[in-house]
């Protein structure tokens, strides 16, 4: 991972460094590829690191009848519970049930039992009204007549992101970041030959050849690569969550609930010690390449939805630590509404360039294999293999002395083979919890050595989540956090400065939840 590569030919160039780049990127290094990836930002700076977090079946497309999304999906989460233990943890969800109000017990029932079945485990059971009180305190109680328990799955989205990126990198793979796919080159009878790319700090241009191009650019792919489907197109659909403390908010389970006026499905969601709210679903008007950012509406809308769950929290936007909002890549036939739009994805080829967007988070490894077995042709003769493959093949060996078990469990998960040297990099306080998070403070060092950090940005929104979980972003530790990374980071004063203040202002336009205006 990082800024440096000799300009030669590969066999394959991915563009996109989000959730379905890199696994596109694992698993053709797994096969013994020359691989390049590129993202024109950070990696997981798209969609990828601005989700629920959920490694879930998706039992609302049950109700839309999208057995086949629901039951990859299923299979997914199974496999990723096992494969990526630590990084995919299962959660328990629950959704109280109310008279007049939202599906049925009977529906509900029938519902769960199909997504138990797809997951070949039974799991959900039927909770008494008064159990949802103990487990939900401050419910909304009236007409409340029960609830049920279920299981999904939840992850640390860029941190998925990150970890396959450098398992591919530690296998041989290279991966740019700040990196832009400028054009898709081609020769006389238009097959591909390479990709045109510009280095987006110094300007410098450069071109590689590849005999094939995945195009995994989520929410821009149409810019490479025009939709071959006059009727599909990419429609881009804003998302946002607001995120509170756990003392704001005391759940231990996940809820799933209905939004009192519009009846859609939203979640408060316990991730990384504070809570999760959302998540909308709205056309996103602004430009894709800015930063999006919750807007007023989706704020009143999302305070909404929790008064008419748990009317008794009484927050307010002053309330909430941060806010973010992502913008999903859904494929569209146009003249549904959004929340009715499907989430498969599509596989485009066209002579060595093959595209894939839409799908989600969960399906990464479907998308991957769909859109290798598609560039395959272009590339080699003999078939890739592995599909079956654990998705990570670096295995954790036996916790060391002087780590505890489930830290070192976590940090397996999220830096694999790279938690040896983030180990033997630790100080005497670099295992100590950074206060108020579940990180230790020689992640950011490691990060900062080893994860091709860039920006302030991106070492406090993705390498750690820092910015997401803390009250003004972790700007109040400034001076702790540059004393660990400094020295990996080569920046002078002047360029502190800069990154500071970009970070601020960043942090200050799209994550806090209350901007200075209105205050
Ligand atoms: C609010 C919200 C909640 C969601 N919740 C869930 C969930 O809980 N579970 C789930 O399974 N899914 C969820 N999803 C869907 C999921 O997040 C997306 O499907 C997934 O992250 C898309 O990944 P991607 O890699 O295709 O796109 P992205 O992550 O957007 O990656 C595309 C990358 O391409 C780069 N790029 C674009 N153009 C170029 C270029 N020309 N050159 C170089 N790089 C380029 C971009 O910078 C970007 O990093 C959610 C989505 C949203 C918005």
């Amino acid at each position: 991972m990082g800024r440096c590569f000799e300009k030669s030919a590969v066999d394959l160039v991915i563009v996109g460094g989000g959730v379905t780049g890199a696994g596109v990127f694992r698993e053709a290094v797994r096969n013994g590829l020359r691989c390049l990836l590129v993202d024109q930002k950070d990696f997981a700076w798209g969609t990828s690191s601005r989700s629920s977090k959920l490694i879930h079946g998706g039992l609302r497309y049950l109700k839309e009848a999208q057995f086949k999304l629901t039951l990859e999906s299923v299979k997914e989460r199974e496999r990723l519970l096992t494969e990526a233990e630590g990084l995919v943890s299962p959660i328990d969800f629950i959704m109280p049930l109310y008279d007049g109000a939202g599906p049925g017990r009977a529906a509900m029932a029938a519902g769960l039992t199909v997504y138990d079945i797809l997951a070949k485990k039974f799991r959900h059971r039927y909770l008494r009204s008064h159990r949802v009180k103990e487990l939900i305190p401050g419910i909304n109680t009236e007409t409340l007549k029960g609830g049920y328990l279920f299981m999904d799955a939840q992850v640390d989205d860029a941190r998925l992101v990150l970890r396959l990126i450098g398992e591919g990198v530690r296998q041989g793979g290279r991966a740019l970041n700040y990196t832009y796919a400028r054009s898709i080159l081609r020769d006389a009878e238009g097959r591909v030959t390479g990709v045109s790319l510009m280095d987006q700090a110094t300007g410098a241009e450069f071109e590689v050849s590849a005999p094939a191009v995945v195009n995994a650019t989520g929410v821009w792919a149409e810019a490479l690569h025009p939709s071959p489907e006059a009727h599909l197109h990419l429609r881009p659909l804003r998302g946002s969550h607001l995120v509170f403390s756990r003392e704001k908010l005391p759940v231990d389970q996940a809820i799933s609930f209905f939004h009192p006026t519009d009846k859609r499905p939203l979640f408060i969601i316990p991730w990384e010690g504070v809570v999760l709210l959302g998540t909308t679903d709205l056309d996103h008007e602004g430009d894709v390449n800015l930063e999006p950012a919750i807007t007023d509406a989706e704020v009143e809308y999302l305070l909404g939805a929790l008064k008419g769950v748990i009317p008794h929290a009484g927050l307010t936007r002053e309330d909430a630590l941060t806010s973010f909002a992502g913008v999903r890549p859904v494929l569209s036939e146009g003249g549904k509404s959004a929340s009715q739009e499907s989430r498969e994805h599509a596989v485009w080829v066209d002579r060595g360039l093959v595209t894939v967007t839409g799908g989600k988070l969960t399906t990464f490894r479907k998308l991957a294999w769909d859109t290798l077995n598609a560039a395959q042709p272009f590339i080699r003769e003999d078939p890739l293999t592995g599909e079956g493959d654990a998705v990570f093949s670096e295995r954790r060996g036996t916790t060391p002395e002087g780590v505890g078990h489930e830290l070192y469990k976590r940090l397996w998960s999220r830096y694999g083979k790279g938690t040896l040297a983030l180990l033997q990099g630790a100080g005497p306080q670099g295992l100590e919890l950074i206060s108020g998070t579940p990180y230790v403070w020689a992640e950011l060092a490691y990060a900062a050595e080893h994860e091709g950090v860039c920006h302030l940005e991106d070492l406090l929104l993705r390498r750690v989540r820092i910015g997401l979980i803390l009250k003004n972003g972790g700007l109040d530790q400034m001076a702790s956090i540059r004393a660990v990374v400094e020295n990996y980071l080569n920046w002078d004063d002047e360029r502190w400065e800069k990154e500071v203040a970009d970070y601020r202002r960043l942090w200050q336009g799209c994550y806090n939840p209350c901007p200075p205006e209105n205050k």
